[in-house]
């Protein structure tokens, strides 16, 4: 039995796996996060979050392939890769593929030191801007992220302590499609990590269970932990923030963020929106890579 003390209910195999497709479906007909005829574009890190949410599109039946960056992270990396084509095997499912350091000539561990960013924040910028490029190259119209419950209230928990307002207003489970960004969604936002681990337990996806090596000791693990002790201490805590934040205060943030879009114009370098004179992945590429920025990505696909 699987216990869900937010829900105050215990399931049993068939009755958890049905409990997440239809919290996965809610969420998407709630957030009109996929129109039918959309393809999907499942960004997929190899771990168990991003494999349980292509598993639960793709039984749901929605035309999903997944997208797999390398980021050059060691035996971090290699693992993940493994278990992402694993995956895409064992269910016959296409995998996009973008090696960065073959790509780009960089890797995130070496970005990081080239830009004086912590790892986390290369990463993040790196992974932002090669989703939205290769969805829009690939002619796809929303790409799906597999953050989850426990995610997005530790990100909201830390955009409240800096009252940051841009990032408050963008902190929804579905963001539009603009000019030169493809439409995101979340579809995991009902679902917490336990109930992500026990899925792919339950279904037998193998995914990488090792952290990355550059998450030990980072802010979101801290709001991740503060916020798990209070959860213990009064069961759906986590779901009343973050679903509290959506419908009363989310809305008040919003001008903040429609302002910055309307700053955006094409990057000179590679045409992605930016409210700066080169976009911020373009000056990380010529910074961490040895001969500068490489043109397109290759991509591999693997059907
Ligand atoms: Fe990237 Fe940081 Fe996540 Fe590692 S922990 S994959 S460096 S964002």
């Amino acid at each position: 039995m699987i216990e869900l003390r937010r829900h105050n209910a215990a399931f049993c195999k068939d009755c958890f796996l049905r409990h997440c497709r239809e919290q996965v479906k809610r969420t998407i007909h709630d957030f009109r996060m996929i129109e039918p005829g959309n393809r999907v574009l499942v960004a997929v890190s190899g771990g168990k979050d991003s494999l349980a949410l292509w598993d639960l599109l793709l039984d749901l039946e929605y035309d999903a392939d997944g997208l797999y960056l390398g980021l050059g992270i060691g035996e971090y990396s290699d693992e993940s890769g493994r278990c992402a084509r694993a995956y895409a095997e064992r269910r016959g499912a296409k995998l996009v593929e973008v090696d960065i350091p073959t790509t780009y000539g960089f890797d995130i561990p070496g970005a990081a030191i080239a830009t004086k960013r912590v790892p986390c924040s290369a990463c993040g910028l790196s992974k932002r801007h090669l989703f939205n490029q290769a969805a829009l190259d690939g002619g796809y119209d929303v790409v799906a992220t597999g953050h989850n419950l426990d995610d997005e209230a530790a990100v909201l928990f830390g955009n409240v302590l800096r009252w940051d307002e841009g990032y408050l207003g963008r902190q929804l489970p579905v963001l539009p499609a603009d000019d030169g960004f493809a439409r995101k969604v979340k579809p995991l936002v009902r679902l917490g990590e336990r109930e992500m681990a026990a899925y792919c337990v339950l279904t037998g996806i193998d995914y990488i269970v090792e952290e990355c090596p550059n998450a030990v000791g980072n802010k979101h693990l801290g709001y991740k932990d503060a916020l798990n002790t209070i959860e213990d201490q009064s069961p759906g805590s986590k779901a009343a923030f973050y679903f509290g934040f959506l419908a009363r205060a989310a809305p008040k943030f919003t001008e903040a963020a429609v302002g910055e879009r309307e700053e955006l114009h094409p990057c000179p370098s590679c045409g992605a929106p930016t409210t700066a004179e080169v976009c911020a992945f373009c000056k990380l590429v010529n910074r961490a890579s040895s001969q500068g920025p490489s043109g397109p990505a290759e991509r591999t696909q693997r059907e």
